[in-house]
This record gives structure tokens, sequence and C-alpha cells, in this order.
């Protein structure tokens, strides 16, 4: 036990999971969320071979292999229902050591939470600011009971694409840019999703300035998101009829999965991104991770999994190296690779959710003459991560 303390602001992904990770590593952690509590929100997410290595890193393997659902292929169709790529999940099983999972957020969620003492989590704590020198760094909250300052070793600054404390220690950064799309999620539970009788196959189907995706996921539900390229604050019409009206003529389960979605359950963010590299993932005492330090677009479907790897390569680095020699590391380590992956999932978006008729053709054409061993060889620089040594190994 190192008798290190480490204060992680957000409770999502990325700071749950840096939780674990240091916890593992013999860190006394308090996690510090502005929700009033941990709610089961949100939809699904897909897994992809890099995060499920480093899940599999932190001991977390085998509760993913019980509760999410294994993908057995990844494919892409034409909103006629045309497939024009299908690969089986065992090939890239097989290149880059780790299936494809996909589960609901609030499963991973409390597959994260698992371990981690509840006195150690704090609810309604918004971080307002934060200051840091040599040795420590100290968080201002907002709690109900007013405003409180707390102290530690280390901060893990893992409060999202908004995060005000990138705002505090880089008050010259540009901020989240967005997307030029907004994304509307559902979940089928599993009463309704049986007769759809959906194979566990990652799915996605692309329109002119629309995409929409699917996969079976843990307990026999099924997860679908659709995107629609709208201006910014465009605020369309939050329906499901609506929705299903505008993917109508595409091909199915898709409208048979509008129809299965409990209203209640339909949730819509437009998606924002950070265009300019963040100058550092470190400011002192204080790691920045996830969304926090680089929110990609959701194309290629690795956000989440990049910040749990941040995760687990902080514990690693400061493991191996003590604290600011392991900070170095960590940011040395994240910055080339996170900033490769957000280059690629812009470029990508922009080419799938292109509303030009002449460009879509373009895109249809390549995805149906790419040949399969080269769609797994560049899916390598996503999926052949492996975790860095650490004790937590
Ligand atoms: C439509 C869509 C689909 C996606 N699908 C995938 C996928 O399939 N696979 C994948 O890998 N990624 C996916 N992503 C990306 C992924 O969701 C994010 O990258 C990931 O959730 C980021 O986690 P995070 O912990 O860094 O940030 P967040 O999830 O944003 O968590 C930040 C937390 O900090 C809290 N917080 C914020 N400010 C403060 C404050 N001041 N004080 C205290 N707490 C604060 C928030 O309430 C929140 O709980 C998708 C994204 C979108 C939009």
């Amino acid at each position: 036990m190192s008798g290190k303390t480490a204060i992680i602001v957000g409770a999502g992904i990325g700071g749950l999971t840096a939780a674990r990770a240091l916890q593992r590593a013999g860190w006394h952690v308090a996690v510090y969320e502005q929700a009033p509590a941990i709610e089961p929100v949100g939809a699904g997410v897909g897994i992809a071979p890099n995060a499920v290595k480093a899940l599999d890193h932190l001991g977390l393997g085998e509760g993913l292999r019980d509760s999410g659902q294994r993908q057995h292929a990844l494919e892409i169709r034409l909103r006629k229902g045309r497939r024009v790529t299908h690969i089986p999940a065992e090939r890239f099983e097989s290149r880059y050591g780790a299936p494809f999972y996909a589960l609901h957020r609030a499963e991973l969620h409390r597959l994260l939470m698992a371990g981690l003492d509840p006195a150690a989590l704090h609810t309604g704590h918004r971080a307002l600011q934060i200051t840091s020198d040599a040795g420590a760094a100290t968080v201002t909250f907002q709690a109900s009971h007013g405003t409180r300052s707390e102290t530690a070793d280390l901060v893990v600054a893992a409060d999202g694409v908004g995060s005000v404390l990138r705002t505090a220690l880089f008050p010259d950064y540009p901020g989240p840019r967005y997307a030029g799309y907004t994304v509307w999620r559902g979940i089928v539970p599993a009463d309704r999703a049986e007769a759809l009788g959906m194979p566990p196959v990652l799915s996605e189907t692309w329109g002119r300035g629309a995409r929409f995706g699917c996969a079976a996921i843990n307990d026999g539900q099924i997860y679908w998101f659709a995107c629609e390229s709208v201006p910014e604050h465009a605020a369309p019409k939050h329906d499901l009829d609506a929705l299903a009206a505008r993917f109508s003529g595409w091909h199915e389960p898709i409208p048979a999965l509008f129809a299965a979605t409990p209203p209640d359950t339909l949730l819509r963010h437009d998606v924002y991104y950070l265009h300019a590299r963040l100058p550092g993932f470190v400011r002192g005492r204080v790691a920045f991770l996830g969304d926090a330090a680089h929110a990609v677009t959701p194309d290629i479907g690795q956000g989440a999994c990049l910040a749990i790897e941040d995760a687990v390569t902080l514990a690693a680095t400061i493991e191996d190296a003590g604290i600011d020699a392991g900070l170095r590391a960590y940011d040395t380590l994240r910055r080339p690779r996170t900033e490769r992956m957000a280059r690629t999932s812009g470029r990508l978006g922009h080419i799938l959710q292109t509303r030009n008729p002449a460009a879509a053709l373009v895109r249809d054409t390549a995805a149906s003459a790419l040949p399969g061993p080269l769609l797994i060889r560049a899916a390598g620089a996503a999926f052949a991560w492996t975790p860095p040594m650490g004790a937590t190994s």
C-alpha cells in the first residue's frame, strides 16, 4: 500500500476505470461526481479488443465476458440493405488477441464500480476550480452544503468533453467543437427484442447525411444509434415517429427497431469533440484522461476504449516510475496515440456523414471493394494496443 491519495473528478467510464486501476495499485481514491446519483442512464457501448485487453489487465475480463455480449461479426450495409462489408469477429480476435463486446453503459458502470468502496464515491459534487503545485493538487467543489476543498497527491481530471478543470488549467484552449451531427440512441428491451431475432453483429448502415448502427447487447437487449447531419443547436423534434419517418425506406430491422423502442428511453446528443490538441495531458499533479483530454468523435467507436486505456496506462506508469516521472511517461505515451485516433475518427466521420451524392457513391464503392484483410490490418492502429507493464498486471 503506497498510502498515496488520488482525487478523481468525474464518475464516467474514464474516471471509474482510473479509480479501479489506482486502487489496485494501492492508492486511496476518492471519486467526485457532479450528478446527484449514479443512475443507469445512457445506451449501449462497444468495447473493442484494445479495451478488452485493458479490462483484462484490471481483472475485469471475466465480468465483461459474463455481462457483455460478445460480437460475432462487424458489418456495413447501405440504406436499402445491401451488405458491403462483413468480417467475422474472430479474425480480429486472432490477430489482436481479444474479442469485441457490446453492453449497456449501466452494466459497464456496474462492472467498473464493483470493488470501489461506496464511501469513496461522492456524488453531488461539482468541481469548480483546481490548483496544483509540485507535490499536490487541490480541487474546490460545489456541494449541496456549500463549497469544499480537497487536496491529494494526484488529481485525475476525468470530467468529460466540457471539462471545467481543463478550462481552469488551460484557459487559452479553444474547447469543444461541434462535429456537424446529432445522435439519437435507444434500447429495445429483451421482451420486444426477441421477436426480431437479431444475431450479435455490430452493424452500421450508411445513407447520405445519416447513419444507423445497432448491436445485440447484454441480457437480450438491442442497442441502436441514428446519426443525422444537422446544424448546430438545430434541436430536431424529440420524437421516435418523426425519426422513423426520416429513416423510412431504410432496410429492416431499422423500422422494426424504432417501432420496438419505448419512447421514454429515446436519447439525443449533439456530438462535440476536441479539435485542437491539448498542449499536455499533465499539469503539475493533475492528469487529464478520457474525453477531458482528447474527446474524439464516435466514428471509430473508440472514445470510451481510449479512456479505459488512459486509466490503465496512468496507473502503470506511476507504479513503475513514481508519481512525477510516471505522469511524464503517461503524457508521452498517451498524447501521440490519442491524437492519431482523433484525426482518424474526424476524417472518417466527415466521409461517413457526407450529404454529397457523388462522395457517398465513392465511399460506398470503396467499402465494397476493400478486401477484408486490408480492413483488418487498418483496424490494427486501434486494436493492436496492449497494456504497459505495471504493478496492476
Ligand atoms: C453516440 C455516441 C456513441 C458512442 N459509442 C462509443 C462506443 O461504442 N465505444 C466507445 O469506446 N466510445 C463510444 N463513445 C464515446 C464515449 O461515450 C466517450 O468517449 C466516453 O464516455 C468518455 O468517458 P469519460 O469518462 O472520459 O467522460 P464522460 O463519460 O463524459 O464522463 C464525465 C463525467 O464527469 C462528470 N462531470 C463533468 N463535469 C464535472 C464537474 N465539474 N465536477 C464533477 N463531475 C463532473 C459528468 O457528470 C460525467 O459523469 C460514444 C459517444 C457517443 C456520443
